[in-house]
């Protein structure tokens, strides 16, 4: 497969004319072929104008209809492995295996939703029959379910080509709940996200669905990507990425004649709470394992951790010496793109010019290349230094030593909202845990014990979300099948003969969906 390196919209391809960009080997330092021809205004235009006309049709198939295009995603996906292996690797720097993996994994959430929707009581149909002899007044006959809410624009992250990309789970998520897609593609994967976009296209044709169901535009900086969250057509948006870059398509929704959500999931520094007794028991294997979870992927996840909190006393200096060594030896890491390698020595530089702040690890990161740095900052300076907190994408750490386990406490509390806390601990350390936990829950979208963050199953239970700046919204999560519920809205069918209400809401219950029927959750 070669790749054309023009925008999809709808059917056709872009033409060539605005601005271009490459692709970039970050393992060998060299831009890559072919160039990259980023979208023009009125083939942004055009995306969306088809994607609000193909709205109403895809909006009409049934759920068992749409469950059967994701499988045609899913099946197209797994099919193209070997375009995949051939232009990802060489993008990202990430190996052939890791590639195969988060294939089987994007295809995977395709199929996840695709048997949520054959089921199809995810749409909470409720029914409160008519009460025409109630005193004063009669009630009306009054039935809900969610709805697709419109286009969606989608945002993919540098550092999941696939699975958090143009089939990614915010696509898998938005074409579930019945809603087109306009697809921004991230710049560090071009090839792949024409690739995945290919892929998608060839379900749409395979199920004879409106051409405009799903486009996919290149940019070379981010005038197309304002410009989709600007179009009117478009009704919501999904993003991965930084804070700074959600926080920007944030200010340009909402200052729309017609505001609409962005559900943007950004960084986080997912602390690490190390509690006495385990401290005490097993130092090193907790320093190893959480400094596998560091460097893994060159700390390019946003479930890396980036904060670490132990209560000082027996175990500690092994568990400080430990990491630090761990760290210390782990080589440079090839970073995904340029900017991020930037971004990361940049942060960690700020880190290590502080003075109340100790430069424990810090590597040589030398053009593309990422090395490991920990730092170490007492309690009562990460709860007064915001900075403390900021994400490093990257493997950067701060461990915080806690005078006991209230001051420990006390760093939770002072916490913004983040992906993930994770709490190492023992039998003994129960009651101590007992009082982190409601801090911590009130704080993130997911609490683990004696785990680490790094690894995001893909399941209905699955919550990858969590208070600002963690997410835009921390009612949501953007990975597991509770992600659909970002793209639909409840709509009220009052006094509606039963002809004209979707087949979810009619009396008969045809599609035998589990119901809340005059407040009883039945299936009949
Ligand atoms: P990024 O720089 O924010 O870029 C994400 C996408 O948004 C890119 O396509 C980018 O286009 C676009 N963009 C950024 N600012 C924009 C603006 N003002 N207007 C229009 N488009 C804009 O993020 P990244 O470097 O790809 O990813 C790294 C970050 O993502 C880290 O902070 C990481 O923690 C986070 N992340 C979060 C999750 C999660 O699930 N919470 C998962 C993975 C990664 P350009 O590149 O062309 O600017």
């Amino acid at each position: 497969m070669s790749w054309m390196g023009l925008s999809l919209i709808g059917a056709e391809r872009g033409e060539p004319g605005g601005p271009t960009f490459t692709g970039w080997n970050p393992a060998e330092g060299v831009a890559l072929e072919p160039r990259f021809h980023a979208a023009r205004p009125h083939e942004v235009e055009r995306a969306c104008s088809l994607a609000a006309e193909a709205a109403p049709s895809l909006a009409a198939l049934s759920s068992r209809q749409r469950a059967v295009f994701l499988e045609h995603i899913a099946e197209a996906l797994l099919a193209a492995e070997a375009d995949f292996l051939a232009v990802t690797p060489k993008e990202t720097g990430l190996p052939p295996a890791r590639i195969q993996g988060e294939l089987g994994r994007a295809a995977g959430q395709f199929r996840q939703f695709a048997r949520l929707l054959e089921e199809g009581s995810w749409v909470d149909a409720r029914i409160d029959h008519a009460l025409p002899d109630r005193k004063p007044l009669p009630r009306a006959d009054l039935r809900s379910m969610l709805r697709p809410v419109g286009p969606v624009a989608v945002f993919g992250a540098s550092n999941f080509p696939l699975a958090f990309s143009v089939a990614g789970g915010d696509t898998a998520s938005a074409l579930a709940a019945g809603c087109p897609v306009v697809a921004k593609a991230h710049p560090a994967h071009p090839a792949t996200s024409e690739c995945a976009a290919l892929a998608i296209r060839a379900a749409v044709v395979a199920c004879g669905l409106h051409e405009g169901v799903f486009s996919l535009l290149f940019d070379a900086g981010t005038e197309v990507g304002a410009a989709l969250v600007r179009h009117p057509a478009i009704r919501s948006v999904g993003f991965t990425g930084s804070r700074q870059g959600g926080q920007a398509l944030m200010a340009l929704a909402a200052s729309r004649p017609l505001p609409i959500p962005v559900f943007a999931e950004m960084g986080s520094i997912n602390p690490i709470f190390v509690l006495p007794e385990a401290l005490a028991a097993r130092p090193e294997a907790m320093a190893d394992s959480l400094a596998a979870s560091i460097l893994q992927g060159a700390g390019q996840f946003c479930t890396s951790p980036g904060l670490v909190v132990a209560v000082e006393g027996p175990g500690f200096e092994a568990f400080r010496a430990r990491l630090a060594e761990k760290l210390g030896a782990a080589a440079p890491a090839p970073m995904l793109t340029p900017n991020i390698a930037e971004r990361f020595r940049e942060g960690v530089g700020r880190l290590a010019a502080r003075t109340d702040t100790r430069t424990c690890v810090r590597g040589e990161s030398r053009a593309a290349l990422g090395a490991a740095a920990l730092f170490e900052a007492p309690a009562t300076v990460v709860l007064a230094e915001h900075a403390l907190t900021e994400e490093v994408f990257g493997s950067c750490a701060v461990l915080t030593p806690a005078k006991d386990a209230a001051e420990l406490v006390r760093v939770a509390l002072g916490l913004e909202g983040q992906l993930t806390a994770t709490v190492l601990m023992d039998a003994g350390d129960t009651a101590v845990a007992a009082e982190l936990f409601p801090v911590l829950t009130d704080r993130v979208g997911r609490v683990l014990v004696n785990g680490v963050p790094t690894g995001v199953e893909v399941c209905p239970a699955m919550v990858h979300g969590g208070p600002f700046p963690a997410s835009s919204d921390g009612r949501f999560t953007a990975v597991g099948t509770g992600a659909i519920r970002r793209f639909v809205r409840p709509v009220c069918y009052q006094d509606v003969p039963d002809a004209l209400l979707p087949a979810e809401l009619r009396e008969s219950n045809p599609l035998s969906l589990w119901r809340t029927v005059d407040g009883v959750l039945k299936r009949e």
